[in-house]
């Protein structure tokens, strides 16, 4: 068994060392190409410490990993259905059982509490068994006689080396909303993960080459801008998934198509959760803290707005304070229920974003920027934050803070609210709580949002579905995983064929016809 030698992160902590964060390309860990390597420190969020450095790849390093990924895609290709399968169900296993140890990275770089952790990986794990059935979602039509002695049939075919560019929120599945699929395709694939928390993807490029990829298949490569602008304007990639904060996921949805490449870049969010006054308060209440202060917040489908219908607004707040109040914040490797933020950079801007509601009027009804936090150092903490009495003018309504800070909006009727979620520009999640079916129904048929849920407040579809929101929330019309993944990274090819028949011999130089 190969064993994970840059990550182990017990460690690589204990001794107090900073651990070396490389790329890995042809199945092989190297510090990239450049003449001299540049680093950027990686933390842990719940002590402030650094842990490792990340080499940063520039153009001539991306030049390298598209190389061999292309090297590496002919034989690939070929390679049977059943032979590439067989080493997904491999890598399923491998997965499996040592999922801890991936889940144990995560929160050593991102923070987030181990649970939660391993939740990212179960639900990354889903996309790999998807992935399993690939011969069948590969299966293609086939009209006989479709023309006399005619026959057609369709065929979906892979692309080549394609790119993906991940966020820092969710390392190790959000990565997996796209291998697996592309991999078992059939393409070769270059990733670039997000540079705060990047051994996540080189424990799964190392599980790969346990479980049999062959050399190329998958590459790694770390970095920021200029390891993103290489693959977005490569002539070798082919197509490129992205996920990540609206303004980059727009700029890369036009660079890469200007490039010539098929796009699909998952932007950011503004969810709501619309709260009827039919609705079971406590139900609602453990809901809205769930959904808001998971992951502190930092979940594309976490829950930002609370939109409370009616006369129930009061109780409501009541009820989610005393919750948020009982939370414990601190090291997400100690039992807590919510982690640090991702960087200090982030936490200073989370704290800004509270100063901004109080100064434009919101009620503070829980405070996370004061409080007891159980870590050691000086690590990237904010409790959780309740606003009530928010406006859709506020700072804190219109931008995505991504943090521990839920606001509540008042309005009067179900048609109001609607309103108010359908003219927000994001479009990625949002939930109805009731128990009316007749309204939910009219919820989900009106709302103008890719991923709806009915008293489930985080509605990420299964891996057999298509993960995807709407507006600024997704540019480009392809969706993750499922038919959509499936169809992502395959291109359709429709075969005509005739084989000898005296009936169709002579010469005719008219247009083909139906006969
Ligand atoms: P980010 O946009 O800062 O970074 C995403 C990726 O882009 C990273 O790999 C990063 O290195 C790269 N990048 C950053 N700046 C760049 C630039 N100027 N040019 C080219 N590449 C650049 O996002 P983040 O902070 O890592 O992640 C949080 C964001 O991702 C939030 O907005 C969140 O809503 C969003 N997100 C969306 C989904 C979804 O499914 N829609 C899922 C997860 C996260």
């Amino acid at each position: 068994m190969n064993t994970i030698n840059q990550l182990d992160t017990t460690t690589a902590e204990s001794a107090d060392t900073v651990k070396t964060i490389d790329h890995w390309i042809n199945n092989a860990y190297t510090e990239g190409v450049e003449s001299s390597v540049e680093r950027a420190d990686v933390t842990n969020p719940a002590t402030g410490k650094t842990t490792g450095q990340v080499a940063m790849a520039g153009q001539a390093t991306v030049d390298e990993a598209v190389a061999a990924a292309k090297a590496a895609f002919p034989a690939w290709r070929d390679t049977s259905l059943s032979k590439r399968t067989q080493i997904l169900f491999r890598y399923r296993e491998l997965l499996n059982e040592r999922k801890e140890e991936l889940a144990a990275l995560i929160t050593a770089e991102h923070g987030k509490v181990l649970d939660d952790a391993l939740g990212e990986v179960m639900r990354g794990l889903e996309v790999v068994e998807f992935a399993c059935g690939m011969p069948n979602h590969l299966k293609g039509g086939y009209t006989e006689n479709a023309s006399t002695n005619v026959d057609v049939h369709s065929k979906r075919q892979p692309l080549g080396p394609v790119a993906i560019i991940s966020p820092f929120n969710f390392p190790a599945m959000v990565p997996m909303w796209f291998f697996p699929v592309a991999i078992a395709a059939g393409n070769t694939v270059v990733i670039k993960p997000s540079e705060k928390d990047p051994s996540a993807v080189n424990w799964e490029a190392e599980l790969w080459k346990e479980a049999g990829l062959p050399d190329g298949v998958f590459n790694v490569v770390h970095g920021g801008k200029p390891a993103v602008d290489a693959l977005l304007e490569h002539d070798d990639i082919k197509a490129v998934s992205f996920v990540g904060s609206t303004p980059i996921a727009k700029y890369v949805y036009e660079t890469a198509t200007a490039h010539g490449k098929r796009v699909q870049a998952l932007g950011g969010a503004k969810n709501h959760m619309l709260v009827l006054p039919d609705a079971d308060l406590d139900m609602v209440a453990d809901n809205a803290i769930n959904a808001g202060f998971g992951s502190a917040g930092e979940r594309c489908m976490a829950i930002s707005a609370l939109v409370a219908v009616g006369d129930i607004a009061d109780e409501l707040v009541d009820k989610i304070a005393e919750r948020a109040r009982n939370l414990r914040t601190g090291d997400g490797t100690r039992g807590t229920d919510m982690g640090p933020l991702v960087t200090s950079e982030h936490r200073d801007k989370v704290a800004a974003y509270i100063d901004a509601g109080e100064r434009e009027g919101a009620t503070v009804v829980v405070d996370g920027r004061q409080g007891e936090f159980d870590a050691d150092g000086n690590g990237y903490f904010v409790g959780p934050t309740l606003f009530d009495h928010v406006t859709p003018e506020m700072t804190i309504y219109k931008e995505e803070i991504f943090g521990p800070v839920l606001s509540v909006l008042r309005v009067d009727t179900y048609d109001e609210g609607l309103e108010l979620i359908n003219a927000n520009p994001y479009g990625n999640g949002t939930a109805i709580f009731t128990n009316d079916g007749g309204a939910a129904r009219r919820f989900e048929n009106e709302v103008e949002v890719g991923m709806v849920g009915i008293n489930v407040p985080i509605p990420v579809p299964m891996a057999y579905y298509s993960f995807g929101g709407w507006k600024n929330s997704l540019f480009g019309d392809t969706h993750a995983h499922g038919a959509e993944g499936v169809h992502f990274f395959t291109r359709g090819k429709a075969v005509t064929t005739r084989w000898s028949d005296p009936s169709h011999a002579g010469i005719n130089l008219g247009f083909p016809q139906n006969q």
